[in-house]
């Protein structure tokens, strides 16, 4: 399906690491496939990509990432199926999503085709590490920062894109207790939250330390101005299901459009479950959680696609949702894993396959 136009060159990694790759033993994002592609944009033109052997790069000590974090970057998946096939997810989506955050921080729009083909051809070249295991996939983390010289806070003039790839297990969170946040905030209105932008997650790092030293694994975030509207589950748009309804809150400059969040509501609608995009108010979860009609609460991304929480805290109070013998977030995750692993039919056109 994929035409490559982009002369890409490559050099190969002198020895490979896939035997030194446990795949029965995989944590996420740890160990890395043999070669990365690298893209450089300078002379105010991106340059046709490489693909060299994964090593570590070389910056000025002024290069302005470090010191203005302009830096942006897109998570996503590749699986095997049984036949060796190799696929991606709405791959389109993560170009389109690269561009809009790329916008936002001054940093030039990447073509499309560079993107495609880069990512296609790396993905060809190490197509050994993607693993075979149910769960199992490729992260993929395509990524742009400035790597421009000087102490003077402007854009860079120099740009690197790249993608590195980690064979990983599946992302498994286990039972997560949230906090619902009132103090700090991710975002702002007019600010940097819808784009995939570095510091967005620096700034979460501290609220979430907390966080974590009060007993919770993660912070539901909340509307900067009243912290009175349910916005994020940490880095993971978040679903609320009151009755039989499932809510998500709708984007803003605020909110990361995400593409498991937009796959889940077309899904969702098609299974019959019915679905809201509003508003969800603090009061109006912790009221359903006191008289049983909160149901399920998830996060929803890339990474563990859907991850539930089975208890959130407000207010010194802690609050449980209930087990359910069967979730739309079992059922929601099996839906979107089988098309992701071709083991179902995917009528969406959400499936993009990369080898021939
Ligand atoms: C990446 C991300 C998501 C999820 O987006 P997906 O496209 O589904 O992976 C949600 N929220 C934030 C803040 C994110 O960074």
């Amino acid at each position: 399906m994929s035409v490559a136009t982009t002369n890409i060159a490559i050099e190969k990694a002198a020895t490979s690491k896939i035997d030194q790759i446990d795949f029965d033993n995989l944590a996420f994002g740890s160990v890395f496939t043999d070669h990365m592609l690298v893209c450089d944009y300078k002379n105010g033109t991106w340059q046709t990509p490489k693909i060299v052997p994964y090593r570590p790069i070389s910056l000025d000590p002024s290069a302005k990432i470090f010191h203005y974090g302009q830096s942006i970057c897109e998570g996503m998946k590749a699986y095997k199926d049984e036949k060796g096939d190799i696929f991606l997810f709405r791959p389109a989506d993560n170009h389109r999503r690269l561009n809009i955050s790329a916008h936002r921080m001054a940093i030039p729009e990447l073509p499309k085709e560079y993107f495609m083909d880069g990512l296609t051809t790396l993905l060809k070249l190490d197509h050994q590490f993607i693993p075979t295991k149910t769960g199992s996939s490729l992260y993929i983390r395509p990524f742009i920062f400035a790597s421009g010289n000087g102490f003077h806070a402007s854009p860079a003039d120099a740009y690197k894109f790249m993608i590195a790839c980690a064979p990983s297990g599946a992302y498994f969170a286990g039972e997560v207790k949230v906090l619902i946040e009132e103090k700090y905030s991710r975002s702002a209105n007019g600010g940097v939250g819808y784009a995939k932008a570095g510091g967005n997650y620096a700034g979460q790092f501290y609220p979430t330390q907390l966080a974590v030293e009060k007993g919770y694994n993660q912070v539901i975030w909340t509307d900067d101005t009243e912290h009175e509207y349910i916005e994020e589950a940490g880095a993971m748009n978040i679903f609320v299901r009151i009755g039989d309804t499932l809510i998500t809150a709708p984007t803003s400059d605020r909110i990361l459009d995400g593409i498991t969040r937009k796959s889940i509501l077309e899904m969702a609608e098609d299974m019959g479950i019915p679905t809201q995009v509003r508003k969800i108010s603090v009061t109006e979860v912790v009221e359903a959680a006191k008289n049983g009609t909160l149901m399920e609460m998830f996060g929803a991304g890339t990474a563990a696609v859907i991850s539930p929480i089975a208890a959130f805290g407000y207010r010194d109070q802690d609050y449980t949702l209930p087990s359910l013998n069967e979730t739309y977030a079992q059922k929601l995750k099996k839906g979107i894993t089988n098309i992701q692993y071709n083991l179902a039919e995917d009528p969406y056109g959400w499936r993009y396959k990369v080898t021939d």
